[in-house]
């Protein structure tokens, strides 16, 4: 079993976390081109929940029949532990981005005003989790959120 490359589709949130993907990754056994098709199974990266793609590929929740299939399903335990991988992995980019930010912020401060304050933060984030072996994407993603917290007032 192994997982396909990620694949653009329309942005839809999770029924139960509200997160808005619009990329998905299958897994299988064969070569496959990794695009759902309604009808097909997804689980939300952010918290686990499992749903389903309706129409449009706007993921919905399962029926209680969907539910007994998926539960039957070796992919959707892969999926679960694949999820798992990368929850972990972020957990530690996050650690290092915030390690990151907090070290710059005092400086950055006291140089720049407020708003240069969360683009150098922002900026030297990226730099570090890159530096650490961080995909580029994810890298972004994370110091975004993590600048963001300390950019609160
Ligand atoms: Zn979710």
């Amino acid at each position: 079993m192994k997982m396909g490359p990620s694949q653009r589709i329309p942005s839809s949130p999770c029924t139960n976390c509200g997160k808005e993907e619009d990329g998905a990754s299958c897994v299988g056994d064969a070569e496959e081109d990794a695009l759902p098709n309604p009808g097909d199974f997804c689980i939300c990266i952010e918290c686990g929940h499992a749903m389903v793609y309706g129409d449009g590929l706007v993921k919905r929740d399962p029926t209680a029949a969907e539910v007994q299939i998926m539960a039957a399903d070796p992919r959707i335990l892969a999926i679960q532990r694949a999820r798992g991988y990368v929850m972990k992995d972020k957990a530690k980019w996050r650690e290092i981005a915030r390690g990151n930010i907090e070290r710059n912020l005092a400086q950055c401060v006291e140089e720049d005003g407020a708003d240069a304050v969360f683009d150098s933060a922002y900026t030297l984030a990226v730099d570090a989790l890159i530096d650490a072996g961080c995909a580029p994407d994810l890298a972004r993603e994370i110091a975004k959120e993590e600048a963001q917290v300390f950019a609160q007032p």
